[in-house]
C-alpha cells in the first residue's frame, strides 16, 4: 500500500478501517542467503539496502524483542557532522545528507525538522578546539561556523550574561536536524517487508555455529536457522553476541540517559549544548526539554542509568538558562552503547568468514542509513567500500585509530 495524501483520504472515508499492517510478522525459515540480527535502524536498514541494492531477497532480521526497541527508541534524534578527524568528518557529513532523501525514497514520513545547533563556548581552549573542528569539517563541505558573543546572546538571549560565567562565544552549525527515531525503524521495517524481507520479533539469538569455512548459521530461540552471511547490528549487546562466534570485540558497554521536561510553548529553535558541561538540550516538536549528556561514568548492561547524571544535567542547564528552573522534570530513560575504544564505529569484516558487524562506536542514530547501507554492501561483496576502509577491526591492532574526542564534548 503507497501512502499518500490521497489514500489518506480514501482511507478517512471508511473510517481508517483498510489500513494494513506495515510489515509481516514472519515465522523464520530453515535457512536464509543472509541473515541479520537486531531489529533497530541500523540492522533493518541493512536489510533493505541488501534488498533494494544488492538483490539478495531471502533475508530474515531476528528482533529478541520489537521493533526498534532498542536504541533506536531511545535516542534523542540529534542528526550532526562535528567530528573532528577526517575519516568521521567525511563519513558523518554524508551520513548526515543521507537523511533527506530517506521520507521519499522509503514513503514514508519520517519527520524530517531541520533545527540548527548552537555549541556554547567557555575557554579560550573550547575555542580553539571548535576552531580546528570547523576547518576539518568545511573539508568535507560540512558547515559550522564560529559565532562571537553578541550572536551567540542573539540567537540564545535566555542565555546567562558573561559576568555570570565566562562564555566566551559558540558554534553554530546550521545542517543539524532531528527525525522522528522509531519512524526510522518502521520506515525500513515496511519498505524491506515489502521487498520479501522476513522480519522475526521475539526471536532472540543465543548462538552462532561456524565450521571451518565461517558461519553456517545461528541457534535463536524459534530453532535453528542456517545462513552463509551474518550482519550483526544490535547496538549494547555487540560484544555478547560477537562472542558467540569467538570474536572478541574492543568495546564497552556503558548506559546513556536522556530526559524531558513537562511541555511549554515553544522557546528554542537549535538544539543546544554546553561544551563545558557536556550537557545538550533542544525543545521537541510536544514542547518539552529533552535532555541528555554524556555517557554514564562506568560500564553498565542496565536500561537506568545512574542519579548523578540527571542531576548534573539539570544543573548545568540551570547555570546557564536560568530561566527555566520552574520546569518540571517528566521522566528519564537510558539505553546501553557499545563504545569503541577509540569512539569511531566499527562497520567491518570478522576473522569468521560471512560474520560481519555494525558497531556505532558511539552515538549512531545519526549514521543510520550511511552505515546501514556499507553494511549491506559490505554483507553483499564481502569487500568494504572505500568510505568505510577506516572503520576497519583491523585498526586496533594495526594502532590506526580515529580517535574521535569531538563525538562527546560536541554531542
Ligand atoms: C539516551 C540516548 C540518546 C541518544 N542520542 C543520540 C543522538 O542524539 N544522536 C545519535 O546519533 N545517536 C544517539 N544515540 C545513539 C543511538 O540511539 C544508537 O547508536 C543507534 O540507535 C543504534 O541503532 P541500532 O539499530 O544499531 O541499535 P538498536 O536500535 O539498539 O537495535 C539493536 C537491536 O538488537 C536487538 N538485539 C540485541 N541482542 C540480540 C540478540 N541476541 N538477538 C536478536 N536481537 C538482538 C535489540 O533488542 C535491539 O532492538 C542515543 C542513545 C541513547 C541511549
Amino acid at each position: 500500500m503507497k501512502y499518500s495524501a490521497l489514500t489518506l483520504a480514501l482511507q478517512g472515508l471508511r473510517n481508517h478501517r483498510g489500513w494494513r499492517p506495515a510489515w509481516r510478522n514472519a515465522t523464520p525459515k530453515k535457512s536464509y542467503d543472509a541473515i541479520i540480527i537486531g531489529g533497530g535502524g541500523h540492522g533493518l536498514g541493512a536489510a533493505y539496502y541488501l534488498a533494494s541494492k544488492h538483490g539478495i531477497r531471502n533475508i530474515a532480521v531476528l528482533e529478541k524483542g520489537w521493533l526498534g526497541g532498542g536504541n533506536t527508541a531511545r535516542n534523542t534524534m540529534t542528526i550532526r557532522d562535528n567530528f573532528l578527524y577526517p575519516d568521521n568528518a567525511r563519513f558523518h557529513h554524508a551520513a548526515v545528507k543521507a537523511w533527506h532523501t530517506l521520507s521519499t525514497e522509503l514513503n514514508f514520513n519520517i519527520m524530517l525538522s531541520k533545527r540548527g545547533m548552537t555549541t556554547v563556548l567557555m575557554s579560550e581552549r573550547d575555542l580553539s578546539d571548535a576552531q580546528r573542528m570547523v576547518n576539518t569539517t568545511a573539508l568535507f563541505g560540512a558547515e559550522h561556523r564560529i559565532i562571537d558573543l553578541a550572536e551567540l546572546q542573539q540567537r540564545l538571549p535566555m542565555a546567562a550574561s558573561p559576568e555570570r560565567l565566562p562564555i566566551v562565544g559558540g558554534i553554530h552549525h546550521p545542517d543539524v536536524v532531528l527525525a522522528r527515531h522509531d519512524a526510522i525503524a518502521w520506515a525500513y521495517a515496511r519498505a524491506a517487508s515489502n521487498l520479501g524481507v522476513d522480519i522475526v520479533e521475539n526471536c532472540e539469538v543465543v548462538d552462532i555455529h561456524c565450521d571451518a569455512q565461517g558461519v553456517v548459521g545461528v541457534e535463536t530461540t524459534q530453532g535453528r536457522i542456517a545462513t552463509r552471511k551474518l550482519g550483526m547490528a544490535v547496538a549494547g549487546h555487540g560484544k555478547q553476541v560477537a562472542a558467540m562466534a569467538e570474536v572478541t570485540l574492543p568495546i564497552e558497554t556503558v548506559a546513556l540517559q536522556a530526559m524531558v521536561s513537562s511541555p511549554v510553548k515553544p522557546v528554542l529553535d537549535d538544539v543546544v549544548v554546553l561544551r563545558g558541561f557536556n550537557t545538550y538540550f533542544m525543545q521537541s516538536d510536544k514542547g518539552e526539554l529533552v535532555m541528555g549528556a554524556g555517557t554514564d561514568p562506568y560500564p553498565s548492561y542496565s536500561q537506568r542509568g545512574s542519579p548523578q547524571i540527571p542531576e548534573s544535567v539539570i544543573a548545568a542547564i540551570l547555570q546557564v538558562f536560568p530561566m527555566f528552573e520552574r520546569m518540571k522534570f517528566m521522566r528519564q530513560w537510558a539505553g546501553v552503547l557499545d563504545i569503541t575504544y577509540d569512539n569511531s564505529p566499527i562497520i567491518s569484516k570478522t576473522p569468521v568468514d560471512g560474520f560481519y558487524v555494525d558497531v556505532a562506536g558511539s552515538g549512531g542514530f545519526k549514521t543510520t542509513p550511511l552505515a546501514a547501507k556499507m553494511h549491506a554492501d559490505l554483507i553483499a561483496n564481502d569487500r568494504p567500500d572505500p568510505m568505510i576502509n577506516a572503520y576497519s577491526l583491523d585498526r586496533f591492532a594495526t594502532g590506526r585509530l580515529i580517535l574521535e574526542r569531538a563525538s562527546y564534548g560536541n554531542r
